[in-house]
């Protein structure tokens, strides 16, 4: 079939409809074929009869996701970028100049290039599905909006409006939409067409005029804003994505200056041509590469399966899942399923622990409709699918069960071989321990193919990554299973081998370990963390982290870690100290930082120093340093993990897993991508300097070393 067919006019007499169905795809993309298939149809549709057109999809859920990824990806120099851009604007400059009204039927994901061809239409309805998403995410990949977006959106929905959406790279719901006039119509989806056709047909009686939407503020204060006082918004919109960005994130602030230059402005052309050129300045810059590989590691994992070598086993579909506790982290994968549409079971030892686990799904429910992502009914339903028992009813029908009991491997292993006597004997059981073995674990279990890991991250509904474990002994079946449900509870699985830290704690205690010695060397808290987060952009600096943690689980696990890998783990004597000053952090507001009684962080507790023995901080190391240190640590300890362990089988799964799991700072491209990005000599040569301070732990590894002297890299291409 020809791209011809990936959009078609219908005749509809006075109306012409044009469907998208991109041939060969899920979704409608907008990649140079379809564009210039698009621009062959706005042709056609200028010398036609019609006098109104609709356009819509048909696809199932999807209007128009966005532009091609792949194309972007492929594209390297200015002059291209520039070329494809141009294109692009013209042709939906062409589609505005239609001599007919255009209406656009929105049902499904209308994101970037997408809604930048709503845009170019003189109307907008948009169905209320769930599916119906629209907005210009392009901010988030490291560009801007280049096909008009930065030009029609403001103008459409006024200048505040659309720089919350543009800078954040939002999209919105149906109803949101109609809210703010980026629509005109949020309809049912049953009735959107008929609507859609409706509104042609009195457009033509009313003499199938155009228009031009021009947003109109309301009250006196909106109009300064938009008007003389704009210079206000703008700084303000700049001070926010700074505040949020520390400035690693140069698309947004590309994205306001365009729209500072361009706003108002007669001269489309013009208009468009400050967009474009802000466009190539974005796109050609190396975060703008890193975001855009990101992209593409969640998009690796919606194509694969968890098994791998040719393997022909299948997910088995999970629609009742059981869990075992109803503590922090049951109740959390509880109400994840549960959003998810699928059935859960939850066991504990004691119905009080059950109305807890009940009581925390419900308040993060109740949060959902407080934000008006789902309604009172859609959070009847939800709280309908978790049921809680004390023994095992219902487990017969049960096809999973993840267990998240206390974290003892004898306790683990009895409750799993109790478990699975009263399951179906193909039943899987999938443990949610975090420093426990899967393959010791798995001896609990009548049927070791049938057991794997599945660990979450807290908060479970919040935190994307699921490290699916391998245990020696699991089938293809059960690791296909456990991944499929990891994706089905909208989670991004990666699959790794059993062993200490699995991953992402493996890689995480080097760097959380590094801090308490940079602590004892005079460093402060403040001052680390701050370095950490401002100017390498972690979410969180590392004081901060182990704290979330739990002081007492970081020495339990760095202690499991000393004995699993000798030398190479080294806890500062200040750590070891910590561990009888009655400090866990977080859970019981004392640790390296005070808590209020919300439980909120407020400001390190100054009293710490003296209690584990050190003298007032003098910060003599550079803030180089302490970054390094810690990042570098991470990276030796992943060149063991990866090329002689083989705990992941790529450098992708290691990115994708750190940036989900920890927030790894997703500009940077992950973790093995940075390395790449300033080489394995460098991150050697630096390691020698810092190991020969009396530092064995940061002595660079084999595999890194090897890597330095064959000038190699993580990624191969
Ligand atoms: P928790 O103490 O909050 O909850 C444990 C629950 O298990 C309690 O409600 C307890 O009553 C129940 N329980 C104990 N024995 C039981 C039994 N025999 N049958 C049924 N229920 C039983 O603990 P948590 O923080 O939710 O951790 C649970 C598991 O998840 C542990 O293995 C832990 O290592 C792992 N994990 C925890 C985190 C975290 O940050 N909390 C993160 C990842 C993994």
């Amino acid at each position: 079939m020809s791209i011809q067919e990936s959009i078609k006019i219908q005749d509809m007499g006075d109306i012409g409809l044009v469907e998208f169905d991109m041939v060969g795809e899920k979704v409608n993309k907008l990649g140079t074929p379809m564009m210039t298939r698009l621009r062959e149809v706005i042709a056609e549709l200028k010398k036609s009869k019609f006098k109104a057109v609709i356009f819509k999809s048909n696809k199932n859920r999807i209007f128009i996701a966005g532009a091609d990824i792949e194309e972007i990806k492929g594209i390297t120099t200015k002059d291209q970028f520039d070329k494809v851009v141009a294109m692009g604007q013209q042709i939906f400059n062409e589609l505005e100049d239609l001599p007919m009204p255009t209406i656009a039927a929105v049902n499904g994901a209308c994101a970037g290039g997408g809604c930048e061809f709503i845009m170019a239409c003189d109307y907008r309805i948009a169905s209320e599905d769930s599916s119906t998403r629209i907005g210009l995410p392009e901010t988030k990949l490291g560009i801007i909006p280049g096909f008009g977006g930065c030009v029609r959106m403001p103008r459409i929905i006024g200048l505040q409006a659309a720089l919350d959406i543009i800078l954040a790279g939002k999209l919105v719901n149906a109803q949101k939409a109609a809210k703010i006039g980026l629509v005109d119509q949020a309809v049912h989806p049953a009735i959107m067409m008929d609507q859609a056709v409706k509104m042609a047909k009195e457009l033509i009686a009313a003499g199938g005029k155009k228009r031009r939407k021009t947003f109109e503020p309301k009250g006196m204060m909106n109009k300064m804003l938009e008007g003389a006082l704009r210079g206000v918004v703008f700084s303000q919109a700049k001070k926010g994505v700074m505040k949020m960005t520390h400035g690693h994130y140069p698309a947004p602030l590309k994205a306001i200056e365009a729209i500072k230059k361009s706003y108002g402005m007669s001269d489309r052309e013009q208009a468009m041509k400050i967009e474009r050129e802000a466009f190539v300045e974005a796109a050609t810059t190396e975060i703008s590469k890193n975001l855009i590989h990101v992209f593409y590691l969640t998009e690796m994992v919606k194509k694969q399966t968890g098994v791998t070598g040719g393997s022909s086993a299948k997910a088995r579909d999970v629609k009742a899942l059981g869990i075992l506790g109803a503590g922090t982290m049951g109740g959390g994968i509880a109400f994840t399923a549960a959003d998810k549409g699928i059935a859960v079971r939850m066991k504990d030892i004691n119905y009080d622990a059950i109305g807890k686990g009940l009581k925390h799904a419900r308040e993060l429910w109740q949060k959902e409709v407080k934000k008006k992502r789902i309604n009172k009914f859609e959070l009847t339903q939800r709280m309908d699918r978790v049921s809680g028992t004390t023994d095992y009813s219902g487990f017969k029908s049960l096809d999973v069960v993840v267990e998240a009991i206390v974290e003892d491997m004898e306790i683990k292993k009895k409750v799993i071989g109790l478990t699975a006597a009263e399951m179906r004997p193909d039943a899987i059981i999938a443990t949610n321990t975090s420093s426990l073995s899967v393959n010791e674990m798995a001896a609990g279990h009548p049927n070791p193919q049938y057991f794997a890991g599945m660990h979450f991250f807290n908060p479970v509904n919040k935190m994307p990554l699921v490290e699916v474990i391998r245990g020696e002994k699991t089938s293809d079946e059960t690791i296909a299973t456990i991944f499929e449900l990891s994706k089905k509870m909208g989670k991004m699985p990666v699959v790794v081998k059993d062993g200490p830290g699995f991953l992402v704690n493996r890689l995480l205690l080097p760097y959380m370990a590094e801090a308490a010695f940079l602590l004892q060397e005079g460093m402060s808290i403040e001052v680390v963390d701050r370095t950490y987060v401002k100017d390498f952009g972690m979410p969180m600096g590392p004081f901060a982290l182990m704290d979330e943690v739990g002081l007492d689980v970081c020495i339990k696990v760095l202690k499991i870690f000393k004995k699993a890998f000798g030398n190479r783990v080294e806890m500062a004597a200040c750590m070891e100290k910590l561990g009888t000053s009655g400090r866990l952090g977080k859970k019981n507001g004392k640790g390296f930082y005070k808590y209020d009684e919300k439980g909120y962080r407020t400001e390190v507790d100054q009293s710490i120093y003296q209690e584990l023995g050190l003298s007032s901080p003098s910060n003599p190391l550079t803030t180089k340093e302490c970054v390094e240190r810690g990042i570098f640590a991470m990276i030796n300890e992943c060149s063991l993990a990866l090329i002689e362990d083989r705990v992941v089988e790529t450098p992708h799964e290691v990115d994708l897993a750190m940036i989900m799991g920890t927030g790894f700072p997703p500009f940077r491209g992950g973790l093995l991508k940075y390395a790449d990005t300033i080489g394995s000599q460098y991150v050697v040569d630096q390691l020698e300097i810092y190991s020969s301070k009396g530092a064995a732990r940061l002595k660079p590894s084999t595999p890194l070393r090897n890597m330095a002297k064959n000038s190699s890299k993580f990624y191969k291409s």
